[in-house]
């Protein structure tokens, strides 16, 4: 049903028209089966059957239409919503931990990155959220611009990111994120320009890990790039080797 309905949405004007004339034909068509197998009365000129098609089935087919676009793009607001984060138009979290999921399973090298933006409370204090607003976007802006086909991004918390790098090396990942970690420059309505940093804590994925358990991972060595001054990324498996986190 989904599909069909899919279908016979019109797109646009054009898909309009055209939807209302091929399913006015339809009519007209049954209108002559009609005259031809059940009814007594001689048959009428092929005008006469589009007339009363047009006539009588054109509005209810227009209301019709009208009805199934509406839907569909009820549909497609209802996905946008419970998929992407409305501010920056990123996923969100649930849509995240699923794609990324799907990467992570495929094997292959991966790093999971986890980033958080630096003191940003104090943004939203001394500026007002709607700067805090602007900042939120010019990160997301500024990761998704440096990402590759492939990886996953997502908005996972209030100024919480998460990136899913696939196919990456250790080395190419620790480029990508130090990247990240410089200033991000950005500017409020009312504020003058002003930059944030990220500090990132990253995980490599390993096939004896779940995501749940890489996102653990992440999050201590987001801790300690925290602890350690911020504007920085580290790695959860250096961390490890320095016997500086049990798990
Ligand atoms: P830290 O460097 O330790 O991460 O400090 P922080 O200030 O970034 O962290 P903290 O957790 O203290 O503050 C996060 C703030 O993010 C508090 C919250 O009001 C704000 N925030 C969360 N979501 C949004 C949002 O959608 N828009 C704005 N403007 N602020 C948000
Ligand atoms: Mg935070
Ligand atoms: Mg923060």
């Amino acid at each position: 049903m989904d599909r069909l309905m899919q279908w016979l949405a019109p797109k646009g004007a054009m898909g309009f028209v055209l939807r209302l004339i091929g399913l006015i034909s339809f009519v007209a068509a049954a209108n002559v089966a009609f005259g031809v197998f059940l009814d007594d009365h001689p048959l009428h000129e092929l005008s006469y059957y589009f007339l009363h098609a047009t006539l009588v089935g054109g509005p209810l087919i227009a209301f019709f239409l009208a009805v199934s676009t509406f839907q569909i793009r009820l549909q497609r607001r209802l996905w946008l919503l419970s998929r992407k984060d409305g501010l920056t138009g990123l996923d969100n979290r649930r849509t995240f931990f699923d794609r990324a999921d799907k990467r992570r399973k495929q094997g292959g090298r991966g790093v999971l990155l986890m980033l958080d933006a630096d003191r940003f409370k104090n943004i939203n204090d001394t500026y007002g959220h709607q700067t805090g607003d602007s900042c939120l976007k010019a990160i997301a802006y500024l990761l998704q611009r440096n990402l590759r086909d492939g990886d996953v991004i997502g908005r996972i918390g209030g100024e919480e990111f998460a990136i899913y790098l696939q196919d990456a090396t250790v080395e190419q990942a620790r480029v990508i994120g130090t990247r990240f970690t410089i200033p991000i420059p950005f500017k409020g309505d009312n504020s003058p320009h002003l930059t944030i940093t990220l500090s990132i804590g990253a995980v490599i994925a390993n096939p004896q890990k779940t995501l749940d358990e890489m996102f653990i991972s992440a999050d201590k060595a987001l801790y300690h790039a925290k602890e350690n001054g911020r504007a920085q990324m580290i790695f959860w498996d250096e961390l490890r080797a320095a016997d500086r986190v049990r798990i």
